[in-house]
């Protein structure tokens, strides 16, 4: 196997064995706290000394989740809160639950009681970003965070490193953009899948573990000739874009992603936290300030369609795929509006009912076909 195939090999394998990946850290004398979906603020425990690691769910059919939450929560938190009550977690110090939408507020009582053994912490971010007292508020949250972090670690995190930690992650923000560049160079090999993976494994390495397997990933790829791709070429848009074999449709239909726009995948990526403003605390909760085109952000006027038009004209897309998480009301609330302003801008989007807990894809399937014929 190249270099390449097998650093490829090994994100992949930490998106389908993220058990594996908590095992070896906990092995390797490290504490690792689960870091809830969507924008926890990881860096807070990357500078505590201790792994931050994504729970973005799995395929499994829900049953003790079914006494906690009602079967309109998203799948992705059914999945989350059994993985949680079946110990599939355990070894978790603590975990982190932004609350961001209705869902997430239930989960963290959820959590509370029925999975005693892994202690949650709330955030609640400032949804009126423009008010004065955003950042005030947020600094005093990511405060109380640390506070209850430290009760893990026995010592409060120290300002140089935050400072240190703010670095890595942005280095890490600019590697994982620069990937989403060279990928499209290489779609021969970047598949639809592999490209996921890559997004995907972030959540499950310490950061700057990530950064240098994605540096060596980028070098591999540009001692390639470019790869002149003939099929079309698809943004998507969303939370996530899973289950995997998703993805496989989207390759057997000769169809690339070019460029994304899912809370799981580039978002992560997107927004750098500045380097001047005030200390590390501060400076990260303007980056929250700075963050822009999410259905989990307030914003007037609705511009994630303009954000999806620029996008989709910056990478010479054909069409957009909007992956609608099941029963997520943050992303039925958008969808009407950036639907439209894609249609209005000629751009030809369809949308995806997504579950990971799908037995079958073959509704998916046939909804993928009809979308390819149409670009
Ligand atoms: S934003 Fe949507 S996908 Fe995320 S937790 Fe809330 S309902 Fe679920």
């Amino acid at each position: 196997m190249s270099e390449l195939q097998e650093k490829l090999k090994q994100l992949e394998t930490a998106c389908t064995h993220p058990r594996q990946q908590l095992d070896a850290y906990l092995k390797a004398g490290k504490k690792v706290i689960g870091c809830f979906p969507e924008f926890t603020p990881e860096e807070l425990v990357h500078a505590s000394g201790i792994i931050p690691m994504g729970l973005w769910g799995g395929n499994i059919t829900p049953s003790l989740a079914k006494s906690y939450l009602p079967p309109f929560a998203c799948p992705l938190m059914q999945s989350n809160m059994e993985f949680g009550l079946k110990g599939t977690y355990k070894g978790l110090s603590a975990a982190i639950i932004p609350t961001l939408c209705d869902t997430l507020r239930c989960m963290t009582q959820d959590w509370r009681f029925g999975v005693t053994s892994i202690p949650m912490i709330p955030i609640v971010y400032p949804q009126n970003r423009t008010a004065p007292a955003a950042v005030d508020y947020l600094v005093d949250e990511f405060e109380t965070v640390l506070t209850i972090i430290a009760t893990v670690t026995g010592e409060m995190m120290t300002e140089q490193a935050l400072c240190d930690t703010i670095q890595i992650y942005n280095e890490h923000n600019a590697i994982m953009r620069e990937f989403a560049k060279t990928a499209n160079n290489h779609l021969d090999i970047i598949t639809p899948k592999v490209r996921h993976y890559v997004m995907k494994s972030s959540y499950f390495f310490e950061k700057a573990e990530h950064t240098a397997i994605v540096k060596e990933i980028i070098d591999e790829l540009n001692q390639l000739p470019a790869y002149q791709y003939t099929g079309k070429r698809i943004l998507l848009t969303g939370v996530t874009c899973e289950p995997d074999e998703v993805l496989d449709l989207f390759k057997e239909n000769e169809m690339a992603v070019v460029y994304d726009d899912l809370m799981q995948e580039s978002q992560q990526f997107r927004t750098d936290t500045p380097l001047h403003g005030g200390g590390g605390i501060k400076r990260l909760a303007l980056q929250w300030m700075d963050r822009y085109g999410c259905s989990l952000l307030h914003e007037d006027g609705k511009p994630r369609g303009a954000m999806l038009i620029k996008m989709c004209k910056e990478n010479q897309v054909d069409g957009v795929i909007n992956c609608m998480m099941k029963f997520c009301d943050p992303e039925e609330y958008d969808q009407p509006y950036l639907e439209k302003d894609l249609q209005g801008a000629g751009i030809p989007v369809t949308d995806l009912s997504i579950d990971q807990q799908k037995d079958s894809i073959e509704q998916l399937r046939t909804r993928i076909e009809a979308f390819r014929e149409m670009l």
